[in-house]
């Protein structure tokens, strides 16, 4: 078969090394120039890589990690110690590090040591996060028509926690507060992270996401006869008379036919390509109930070190809620004569909740993180800021609010030779690089299982 794909984020390229694996003949469009979507990476005038943002690898992520291993570039990337460590004012660090012992015995033992809460934070939290540790995929979605706190606050957890421990997990995984934030996924991450000791470790890219992951994912799709093109955006499908696409037309006009055809597009997209015609279907009407996370990622080059930390860093009541020095978590870029770096730090920060970024000028934005970053890391202040870079995304991630996880599509549209891929759609992880490679492996068989071949 002809297969053609729409979007070459991570969703686009897992759904065609599958295809290609099977021998179809598989050809991606892809708007930008640069490969990988949210997690693209380029390189700037300077030979910094810039990224979309700042990007872990979790120990649950299996398929992501299969498609890594498969594609040659299962070296590429390299665990650190498994830990959440909150920078807090002054230099000083707080640390919930699970104790070498099995699950969740790792996780009630890290956490009676942990210094940040206090006795009453930690009985409440057991008592109080019970459910989730024992609780099923039925419970979690049956969950999901409160918000985070409010379900944490149901549970009589304390208030210190919410604010202490997991706004910044709110924060990072989905780039909202935890008011906002829908109870489901909360609830899911603590199950993992409370009964399996390997599935919430992270491991940071070697050099980046773009040239650790993207790249060898390319060049294994090309090698097996896959065709990539760039500055190519869909703009339009034309329809047979019975709804099915005739074919697709891209911006330059060019008209595209395959026997199948697939989006790999966010759902902001594609919601707006959805020919009227396909309206009538509610899957296609439900693609209106997502909104995206809006989130910017702020990368900082200093002259001399800041931090020792070869980790993951969370912190809260700063404009940034997780970073990392990528000068020592991704040893084979960020390093001395490396583009502008010069041995200093290069810190790569998330911001976020980021709806009052969007239109704040650069310069203010980097002064708001200099600030906490002098609050967080005192070495910073006799340090001297040698560059700076802002990405904004306004719609990255769908905002996994209350009653919206109902709306996930199935890979398999009610559109004979049409499909969806993308962390969106529905898979058992939430927007995350694991979700859209889930996605992109459940397109392709269900595609080959509708298609009969
Ligand atoms: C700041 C940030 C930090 C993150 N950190 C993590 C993390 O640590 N771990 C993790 O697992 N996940 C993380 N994520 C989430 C992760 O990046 C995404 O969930 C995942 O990459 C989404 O992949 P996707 O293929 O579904 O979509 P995308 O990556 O959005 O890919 C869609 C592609 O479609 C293209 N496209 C759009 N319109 C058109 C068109 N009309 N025609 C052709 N092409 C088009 C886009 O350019 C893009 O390349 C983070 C996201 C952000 C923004």
């Amino acid at each position: 078969m002809k297969i053609a794909i729409f979007g070459a984020g991570v969703a686009g390229l897992s759904a065609a090394i599958e295809l290609v694996d099977k021998g179809h003949s598989v050809e991606i469009y892809e708007k930008r120039k640069v490969l990988g979507g949210k997690v693209s990476v380029w390189k700037d005038s300077d030979g910094d890589s810039i990224e979309s943002g700042l990007h872990i690898v979790f120990g649950g992520y299996e398929q992501l990690q299969k498609y890594l291993k498969h594609v040659g570039a299962g070296d590429n990337y390299q665990w650190k110690d498994h830990s959440l460590i909150y920078a807090e004012s002054d230099g000083k660090q707080s640390c919930f590090k699970k104790a070498n012992l099995p699950s969740p015995w790792a996780e009630v033992v890290g956490g009676i040591q942990t210094d940040f809460l206090t006795s009453w934070d930690k009985f409440s939290l057991i008592k109080g996060l019970y459910p989730a540790i024992i609780g099923n995929e039925e419970y979690f979605r049956s969950q999901d028509h409160m918000t985070y706190a409010e379900w944490h606050r149901l549970r009589g957890a304390s208030e210190h926690s919410l604010e202490k421990l997991w706004r910044a997990i709110a924060l990072a995984m989905n780039f909202i507060e935890p008011n906002v934030i829908s109870a489901r996924p909360m609830i899911t991450i603590f199950k993992y992270f409370g009964t399996d000791y390997a599935s919430t470790k992270f491991a940071f890219f070697r050099k980046n996401p773009g040239d650790s992951m993207i790249e060898p994912m390319r060049q294994y799709i090309q090698s097996k006869g896959g065709r990539i093109f760039v500055d190519a955006k869909l703009r339009r499908f034309e329809l047979n008379s019975d709804e099915t696409i005739q074919h697709a037309v891209l911006q330059d006009g060019h008209h595209i036919e395959a026997d199948a055809y697939i989006s790999a597009l966010p759902v902001h997209n594609i919601k707006n390509i959805v020919p009227p015609e396909w309206l009538v279907h509610k899957y296609f009407r439900n693609l209106h109930e997502f909104v995206g996370s809006p989130v910017a990622n702020c990368q900082l080059w200093f002259d001399r070190k800041i931090t020792d930390t070869d980790n993951l860093m969370f912190s809260q009541g700063t404009i940034f809620a997780t970073f990392a020095d990528v000068s020592i978590t991704c040893p084979e870029d960020f390093q001395n004569n490396t583009g502008s770096a010069n041995g200093g730090s290069v810190m790569s920060l998330v911001l976020a909740p980021a709806h009052q970024l969007l239109t704040m000028p650069n310069e203010v934005i980097t002064w708001l993180v200099m600030k906490d970053i002098h609050d967080r890391f005192p070495k910073s202040r006799k340090a001297k800021l040698l560059k700076s870079t802002i990405v904004k995304i306004p719609q990255s991630v769908y905002k996994a609010v209350p009653d919206v996880d109902q709306y996930r599509p199935d890979q398999i549209s009610p559109v004979k030779n049409f499909f969806l891929a993308g962390d969106y759609t529905y898979q058992r992880y939430l927007a995350s690089m694991e979700g859209a490679a889930l996605s992109g492996k459940m397109v392709a068989e269900k595609l080959l299982g509708r298609l009969g071949k």
